[in-house]
């Protein structure tokens, strides 16, 4: 169904009597009104420093969200009433300009960063439907803040890439891992990390240089082969990009975590992992948004884009997962926007330096799968992202590994990953132009005969913050979708 936003434009009268608005009010004036020693307190018991007690962090990285909170819209009814209800919040949503967080209609919920004012406005103009509400981040500042290592933690990963790089030890890289992965990383520390590696295993990786952003940090990816250079072109590759989306960390850490897994394994002598790299070459490209991604760390850790200049000289980033020439379109959104598609294809050049990378060298290195890891939500989307009415190639197999790639999640972690089609998760049933211009679109239509979308954990009440201590659990999970994805394609039917 096609809706006109501006069909929305109506004047709502304001509902007073709605108990889901008086208690959004009350929780939040309550919060704001609660003393911050108290609070300050309770987190010490826990062994947590609260984010104003950080001396060495610059405290406007969190004070910014000040005020904010992320309300959750969810308990629609699962007939008619509730799909008329879901596409008439995304559109109200769209229309108020309210920052989205996640949607979902399989898990059935609508994340969005709302304050106080613009909350209680968008209860108001949804009051005459049936759904339910509730705050699931109450002090953003704070969750953010436990979102980063903390100096400890910063300390001990320090300490130990020195002891790594002056012995240069293989046994001191699994040490190293197991501390690498406690926390979430900087960009330094992941491009510190891939030279490890390298060094670690000269003659199966290397780390390829894809070009530069626009403010002149370096893409890079790894390229995981077994085979010598000579043979390469007869060799199958499975492409595993993630972070496209800045804020989306626990997409960058688990595709260091599936690197390091296939390495260790693989040296290891694990007999299902040799089988796999003896037959398939693997091209990791873990950051694929470098510029954004270091700015989370260092000014908005709730930033999705790149940071590429827009004609609008007050607001830049163009959505990289918009940007790539297939079905593409131009600008449907203001600069402004989180979704933001530049005024021509491949104007985001991390979009331009990865088509041309692959362009270059795909004589020798054939691109067979594609997978791209995001957050969140917990779903398998597969093609296409830019409209519901066009078939995929091959639906039934690709919705066959698509089930597959859920399952083997789930028997390692017990999390259910639904199946969605990419279209109807991205809303290009409603708003076409939403699902336009995907990396997932194009990679499958020019480059990948199977290719899929990975919304990582949760479908909780984390969303893009979810604490570090899960990065080792959703890595294995998803390691295992890739065991899954790797067994699929050497499997004789393919
Ligand atoms: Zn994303």
């Amino acid at each position: 169904m096609l809706i006109n936003k501006n069909s929305y434009i109506e004047a709502i009268p304001s509902n007073q009597n709605d108990q889901r608005i008086q208690s959004f009010i009350t929780e939040i004036e309550n919060f704001e009104n609660s003393d911050l020693s108290a609070k300050v307190n309770s987190l010490n018991n826990k062994n947590i420093y609260h984010y104003t007690q950080q001396e060495d962090v610059e405290l406007g990285l969190f004070l910014q969200y000040k005020g904010e909170y992320i309300l959750r819209l969810y308990g629609w009814s699962d007939n008619e009433n509730g799909d008329i209800f879901y596409n008439s919040a995304i559109m109200i949503i769209h229309k108020m300009e309210v920052p989205v967080w996640e949607t979902s209609k399989t898990h059935q919920f609508i994340d969005i960063q709302v304050t106080k004012s613009n909350g209680e406005k968008l209860l108001n103009a949804l009051s005459k439907y049936e759904f339910k509400c509730k705050i699931i981040i109450l002090d953003l500042p704070q969750t953010i803040f436990e979102t980063f290592p903390s100096s400890q933690q910063q300390q001990q990963q320090q300490q130990e890439e020195l002891s790594v790089i002056t012995d240069n030890d293989n046994n001191e890289i699994s040490t190293n891992a197991e501390i690498f992965f406690k926390a979430y990383r900087d960009l330094d520390s992941i491009y510190a990390w891939y030279d490890l590696l390298v060094d670690t295993y000269p003659d199966i990786l290397n780390v390829e240089y894809i070009g530069n952003t626009f403010e002149g940090r370096p893409m890079k990816a790894l390229r995981l082969s077994v085979h010598s250079e000579s043979k390469t072109n007869s060799i199958k590759t499975v492409v595993i990009t993630s972070g496209i989306h800045a804020r989306e960390w626990v997409s960058i850490s688990s595709s260091c975590f599936i690197l390091y897994q296939l390495l260790s394994d693989y040296e290891n002598g694990n007999l299902a992992v040799k089988r796999y790299l003896e037959h398939l070459d693997f091209f990791f490209m873990p950051v694929m948004n470098p510029d954004g991604y270091e700015f989370t760390w260092k000014s908005e850790r709730l930033w999705r884009k790149n940071r590429q200049q827009t004609f609008n000289p007050r607001c830049s980033g163009i959505d990289i997962d918009h940007s790539f020439g297939f079905q593409f379109t131009s600008g449907f959104e203001s600069p402004c926007s989180d979704d933001y598609s530049g005024e021509s294809e491949f104007e985001a050049l991390e979009s331009y330096n990865w088509d041309r990378y692959l362009n270059e060298t795909k004589h020798d290195h054939p691109i067979y799968a594609y997978i791209d890891l995001h957050s969140y939500a917990e779903e398998v989307l597969y093609p296409y992202a830019y409209s519901c009415d066009v078939l995929p190639r091959d639906e039934e197999n690709l919705l066959e590994l698509a089930y597959g790639l859920s399952q083997a999640i789930r028997l390692k972690s017990g999390k259910y990953y639904e199946i969605v089609k990419a279209c109807e998760d991205k809303g290009a049933d409603l708003l076409p132009s939403m699902g336009a211009g995907s990396a997932l679109d194009y990679m499958y239509h020019n480059k990948a005969y199977w290719a899929f979308v990975l919304k990582l954990r949760d479908s909780g009440t984390h969303g893009f913050l979810l604490p570090s201590k899960y990065i080792v659990p959703v890595g294995k999970e998803i390691y295992a979708a890739v065991k899954y994805f790797a067994a699929f394609l050497l499997s004789d039917k393919y």
